[in-house]
């Protein structure tokens, strides 16, 4: 018998199942039930994939802030059906199996320490950049999710003070600039046109000037969260994921030689800064990671 890690977003439920002869993963479909605001449904689904597999162990990523004393999702942006939803006792009770439960973005963290792009590495950040900012760190093969499992909201530090206003409510968060919503307003301030920004990235591919410029901006930003990061932790790697860095990879190279002149040398010297390695897949597999560090 194996484990099986899932990863819920709010458009697919991610999965991958490990047992001794090997590794299955897939996705299924979710928007549909998610937006009819049909909890059942959507448990359902959820229940599907693991009676399919059988395991011994689930692993549970999911976005917003999880309690992991309690097993309960409390703040979950994306997924409003599963706000203060004791999801971890409801399935124990109809799979009779442990369930365990975590941010996605640290779990995101987790998966690409094992199995990606911080394989071997001592200190391992990871920051998945898509509609929001996630952070995970995996300090010595630990993943690092505080007291409450709220650590690494790294999304959400300030790095302008009254700055412009992030969808949590509070102004000037790293999140506020480096996202795909932060990225949209950099165009438009910059414009005065809204684009989406994966029609901003195309545009920058396309090597259109305001696009670059604009990508050039939210680098120099998030080289700003990168020199935060750097002066806490001095990690060996720093790991970007998400859909933005996959499409437009140059970020990478023009946050690290802003990096350069933010950051102390000393850390930097050490630093490695990587694009993830595991793709979509990589709460999935931090999921997976956290059954098997999970002995009961
Ligand atoms: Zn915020």
């Amino acid at each position: 018998m194996g484990n099986l890690g899932i990863d819920i977003g709010g458009t697919f439920i991610k999965y991958v199942y490990k047992d001794e002869e090997g590794e299955k993963k897939g996705k299924e479909y979710v928007r549909d039930v998610i937006q009819r605001n049909d909890l059942n449904g959507f448990l359902e689904k959820v229940l599907e994939i693991i009676k399919k597999f059988n395991p011994e162990k689930v692993g549970i990523a999911v976005a917003g802030l999880v309690d992991k004393k309690e097993g309960v999702i409390t703040e979950s942006p994306n997924l409003k059906i599963l706000n203060n939803f004791p999801l971890k006792s409801k399935l124990e009770n109809l799979i009779n199996i442990p369930v365990f439960i975590e941010n996605d973005a640290n779990l995101a963290a987790l998966g690409e320490w094992r199995y990606g792009a911080g394989r071997g590495k001592n200190i391992s950040i990871c920051l998945t950049l898509g509609t929001g900012l996630g952070g995970g760190a995996v300090l010595n093969g630990q993943l690092l999710s505080g007291v409450s499992g709220s650590a690494m909201e790294i999304g959400h530090i300030t790095i302008v003070k009254d700055g412009r206003q992030c969808h949590c409510g509070r102004h000037g968060c790293l999140e506020a600039y480096v996202s795909s919503y932060g990225l949209e307003r950099i165009y438009f301030l910059k414009t005065d046109k809204y684009k989406d920004s994966g029609e901003i990235i195309l545009e920058a591919n396309e090597g259109k000037e305001d696009a670059m410029e604009s990508l050039e901006e939210f680098s120099e930003y998030l080289a700003v969260g990168l020199m935060n990061i750097t002066h806490i932790f001095n990690p060996d790697v720093i790991i970007l994921s998400g859909g933005i860095i996959e499409n437009y990879p140059l970020i990478k190279d023009m946050s690290l030689s802003y990096l350069k002149h933010l950051a102390f040398n000393l850390p930097f010297r050490d630093l490695e800064l990587k694009v993830a390695e595991l793709g979509e897949f990589s709460g999935a597999y931090g999921s997976l990671e956290l059954t098997q560090q999970n002995t009961i």
